[in-house]
């Protein structure tokens, strides 16, 4: 009897708060499926609040700057998060991680966010975007627009026209050239004089990055990179 009305009890619970804490399991009363002590404690900062470019990746001339929020944690649970982020269709978690990034920019004396600042999703090839449904980045950026209130580029404005094979166990030349050629830019008017910030879940060697950015290259001002992780 009571191990029947306890399982209905934790029936209820479930009922009403059908969303855990990927990391932590704890129950939350939104969908951002992060708990806000997860989000501040779990994961390892790339650099101090305000500080400059992350250490170690190498960035070309013209990109002024580079933000990510954490260290990329291979097999831990900021790689379980950015997977539920990228296949499982969590909105709301990536709209909630751009938020925290935003943050972090607005803190960043390098990666200035101004009233003309830009913000470049990373596109999805159309059939992958049909296939999925939508796009991790898009979600980041919308994140970081909420909280910077800096515009996001129209999606129209940027194609990718290359479905690449995945960047996964590929070199840094070998990456380069997968992406050679896999971005079109259909509309140069929303970037024209504009500070643009490129935004992507993970950064590597910053292939996929560059090679966006270079799109954009000659009609703006200050180009930076912003993402969530960097491996
Ligand atoms: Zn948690």
């Amino acid at each position: 009897m009571i191990s029947q009305l306890l399982q209905s009890g934790n029936d209820l619970f479930d009922l009403l708060y059908p969303v855990s804490c990927l990391v932590c399991g704890d129950r939350l009363d939104d969908d951002r499926h992060l708990c806000s002590y997860c989000m501040e404690h779990a994961f390892m900062p790339t650099n101090e609040e305000g500080e400059e470019s992350c250490e170690g990746l190498v960035l070309p001339g013209w990109i002024t700057m580079q933000d990510a929020l954490w260290e990329f944690d291979k097999g831990g649970f900021l790689q379980d998060v950015l997977h539920h982020v990228k296949y499982s269709g969590l909105a709301d978690l990536g709209i909630a991680l751009g938020e925290e990034l935003g943050y972090k920019l607005l803190k960043n004396r390098f990666l200035r966010i101004a009233d003309d600042t830009i913000l470049l999703p990373v596109p999805l090839h159309p059939s992958r975007q049909r296939k999925r449904g939508y796009n991790q980045s898009e979600l980041i950026a919308r994140g970081i627009s909420t909280v910077t209130g800096a515009r996001i580029a129209p999606e129209r404005a940027m194609r990718r026209v290359k479905n690449t094979r995945t960047q996964t166990g590929l070199n840094a030349s070998a990456r380069k050239k997968n992406l050679s050629g896999a971005f079109e830019l259909v509309d140069e008017e929303p970037f024209r004089g504009r500070r643009v910030v490129v935004v992507d879940d993970v950064i590597t060697t910053g292939a996929t990055a560059f090679e966006l950015a270079a799109q954009v290259r000659r009609l703006c001002g200050d180009i930076g990179v912003a993402t969530i992780a960097r491996a």
